[in-house]
């Protein structure tokens, strides 16, 4: 199998502010593997949370991955590929990703189906407000119309988070979801779940920080809302110690490491009866779309990383009536648009 790879920068709409920091874009890596003609696709969203950047994962591909089609089978793909990806994350999952969208296109298969996934259960998935300008609320509350539910980002300061959910719910009585990113202390945490509860909003996300599973847990004990854990949510090895913690985790493929990792980790929040929600962070509709095969699998989707960016060189899923409309070509079902960019396959 040949393995081919790019750099690519996809440009906001917007300035996208949470509570930690403020891009205008992000650099993300595509990676291609190709054999008999068929291309499978895969893309690295590195963060810098988890300290993880392009010129990391360039330094890795650089060095040289070993392929072979065997590494579609879960278990050797974890003891022959992860250990090449030396720790990268985002790298795991972007190969993953490739090699299942090749695995499928070969038996000519969607990859949802090869998850068992019901195309036709896929979840309502919500639009992000992120953190900045004021008049730009507005803006976003207009560019949300598809979408039924709202993702604010709060965690500034108490005051400023409540004259931001009071600015949306003037203009609109759609649920919300909020996510703190880590941004509250317990007292904080405590008198916006109730003032929250009082304004449809539907649950908090990440309201402290991932060292402070205390407080979680205590804030969790008097919170008339429920509490979904991100960055406390890394794969599945963090979930037994979070079932009351929180009441369920968001699983973002490019934290997890791969798309066999994202179902062991729905296998598992199931066993302990944990609401199961798969989140994002900016990407463009190659990562977006393979994340949306699993979405069938869960109850709540934020997949909407794509429809943040002016520039996304390719489409795949899309969104009708606010729901993820999977495409149903073999594989991921991603095309390449327009784009500027010669490298890209
Ligand atoms: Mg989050």
């Amino acid at each position: 199998m040949n393995l081919e790879y790019t750099v690519n920068r996809i440009h906001c709409i917007h300035p996208f502010g949470i509570s930690r920091s403020t891009h205008n874009y992000y650099d993300i890596v595509y990676v291609y593997i190709e054999r008999d003609g068929i291309i499978g696709r895969g893309e690295a969203a590195p963060s810098d949370r988890y300290n993880e950047s392009t010129d990391n994962i360039l330094s890795v591909l650089k060095n040289g991955i070993t392929l072979n089609e065997d590494m579609v089978k879960s278990n050797i793909f974890f003891e022959k590929l992860l250990p090449q990806c030396n720790g990268l994350k985002s790298l795991e999952v972007a190969l993953s990703m490739a090699l299942l969208d090749w695995h499928c296109q070969a038996l000519g298969i969607p990859l949802y189906q090869f998850f068992k996934a019901d195309p036709e259960m896929t979840p309502l998935t919500s639009y992000t407000i992120s953190i900045g300008n004021r008049d730009l609320i507005i803006d976003k509350i207009k560019e949300s119309n598809p979408f039924s539910i709202l993702k604010v980002k709060l965690g500034v300061s108490e005051e400023e988070d409540k004259e931001t959910i009071s600015l949306i719910r003037d203009k609109t009585d759609k649920t919300i979801r909020v996510d703190a990113n880590e941004g509250w202390d317990l007292e904080t945490g405590k008198r916006m779940s109730f003032w929250l509860a009082d304004r449809n909003v539907e649950f908090i996300e990440q309201p402290f920080q991932s060292t402070n599973l205390k407080d979680t847990a205590l804030l969790r004990n008097v919170s008339p809302l429920p509490l979904i854990a991100d960055e406390n949510s890394i794969n599945s090895r963090d979930i037994p110690s979070l079932v009351d913690v929180f009441d369920g985790i968001n699983i973002k493929l490019m934290k997890c490491g791969n798309l066999y990792e994202a179902l062991e980790m729905i296998k598992l929040a199931r066993k302990f009866k944990m609401k199961i929600m798969l989140g994002c962070m900016i990407e463009s509709s190659v990562a977006i779309t393979a994340a949306s095969h699993l979405s069938p699998l869960v109850d709540y989707a934020d997949l909407d990383g794509n429809l943040l960016i002016e520039d996304d060189p390719y489409q795949g899923v899309t969104v009708k009536n606010g729901r993820l409309k999977l495409p149903k070509e073999h594989g991921l079902g991603v095309k390449l648009k327009h784009t500027k960019n010669k490298d890209l396959q």
